[in-house]
């Protein structure tokens, strides 16, 4: 385990052991929705990404294509949408006792920079792969171009709820 601080919560995490989880991790969670949003989504990441993301992402030993987690949300301006998503990782946060009791969709979330948002916590019953290992979930918000040549959707479909 390594101890950092990333996005104001001082966390341990375990790279090697995180990536040898990933080795064996389903293709990532917007393969189970084909919604606009996902298939733009699909063109986008990895590589796209905000590089202030992408360095956090390698740091913790996260496969960045296969993310637990992803939904479109919304268009966020001309020609970009928002997305929210978890990638899992294992680590534990010493400060979490300390941290006000939360569920999944309703944290703090702190700025990464490159239009992300990020907030970290303990994934107390993580899903797949992870069952089972002390695993964190790192949450996110980001502002994404909107590359396919067809109109987005204004209200996210139900089945993309990751
Ligand atoms: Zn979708």
């Amino acid at each position: 385990m390594i101890s950092t601080k990333v996005a104001e919560r001082r966390i341990n995490h375990d790279v090697g052991r995180t990536g040898r989880i990933y080795k064996m991790a389903p293709k990532g969670s917007s393969w189970a929705c084909r919604c606009s949003g996902c298939r733009n989504f699909d063109q986008i990441r990895p590589n796209g990404y905000p590089i202030e993301f992408k360095l956090l992402l390698k740091s913790l030993g996260i496969n960045p294509k296969k993310e637990a987690h992803l939904k479109y949300i919304v268009p966020a301006g001309e020609g970009e949408a928002l997305y929210a998503g978890t990638y899992g990782f294992i680590g534990e946060m010493p400060e979490a006792k300390e941290l006000p009791p939360v569920i999944a969709g309703q944290d703090v979330f702190e700025p990464l920079g490159g239009r992300v948002w990020v907030s970290i916590r303990p994934w107390r019953e993580p899903p797949g792969v992870w069952y089972g290992k002390p695993t964190l979930r790192l949450e996110f918000l980001m502002v994404l171009p909107w590359l396919l040549d067809e109109e987005q959707l204004e209200v996210r479909e139900m089945r993309c709820a990751g």
